[in-house]
């Protein structure tokens, strides 16, 4: 392996190992540092700007982010590799914050762990340039995409960007993508009545190559984060979704025709 792009920098805030919830099988989630979007349900909101910041958990105060080498990175993802083996199919997931926001970092990390002979997964809203995220699908084994709102109106009240270009990188992405799976947060007040769950799974059946949708129910945790970073959680209000409502939201997604799923 070349060295060079084993000492290629990124920025990141975790690296959390034997997760079932990111991808098939057995995952080692990397969480990189900086996103486009601020979701007002994101419930890692340490992730979403690119500076390190304190955050006070517990009475403790810790700092955010570490900058780090690939090498580093593939170092800890191969102690794991003996459980991605034991569960058939598992790897690395990169998450976030938004993995297209460090594209050589992530190319460089994608790639580097393919070559060792592990499954890649990345989790992304698809807010970015079609050319960035052209970098890195060679050496990504399925895309976790987040299809959060059809309507655009509605999609950059709550997440404060417009979702035009994330619907047409969909587009492109189904096309050149080796899997490309759609995650819907399901967020009360946003979208989780069974009209905006259907127009969700009908856009994502139209692109022609996705057969899996997950339906995310909405949670609270890491809400007490927002107030160790002095920030306000607005949705606090918000009671998540009931089962039966999960379920019957389940059931619009398997009608349009597509194989659903509740939790990543
Ligand atoms: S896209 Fe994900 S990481 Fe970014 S703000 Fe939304 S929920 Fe948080």
């Amino acid at each position: 392996m070349e060295q060079s792009y084993l000492e290629t920098k990124g920025r990141i805030f975790n690296i959390q190992r034997f997760s079932i919830h990111d991808g098939p099988g057995v995952r080692t989630i990397v969480f990189l540092k900086g996103c486009p979007l601020r979701c007002r349900w994101c419930c890692n909101p340490e992730s979403q700007e690119w500076h390190f910041e304190n955050m006070v958990q517990g009475g403790v105060t810790k700092l955010v982010g570490r900058d780090v080498t690939v090498g580093e990175v593939l170092e800890e993802i191969a102690r794991d590799r003996v459980y991605y083996r034991r569960s058939g199919f598992g790897g690395m997931t990169l998450s976030g914050g938004e993995c297209l926001w460090q594209p050589e970092f992530s190319e460089a990390l994608l790639r580097a762990a393919k070559e060792m002979g592990i499954s890649t997964a990345i989790e992304t809203t698809g807010y970015a340039e079609m050319d960035v995220i052209r970098r890195l699908l060679p050496y990504v084994d399925t895309v976790l995409m987040d299809i959060k709102h059809v309507d655009g109106e509605k999609h950059k009240e709550f997440t404060t960007r417009d979702n035009a270009k994330i619907l047409e990188n969909a587009r492109q992405i189904a096309k050149e993508a080796n899997c490309l799976v759609v995650r819907t947060p399901v967020i009360p007040t946003f979208n989780d009545t069974e009209s905006d769950i259907r127009s969700i799974a009908e856009f994502a059946k139209s692109l022609g190559t996705v057969r899996e949708m997950h339906l995310l129910p909405y949670h609270r945790i890491g809400s007490d984060k927002y107030a160790g970073l002095g920030r306000t959680y607005t949705m606090a209000h918000i009671e998540p979704p009931t089962k039966e409502k999960m379920q019957t939201l389940l059931s619009v997604v398997e009608r349009v025709g597509l194989k659903g799923q509740i939790g990543g």
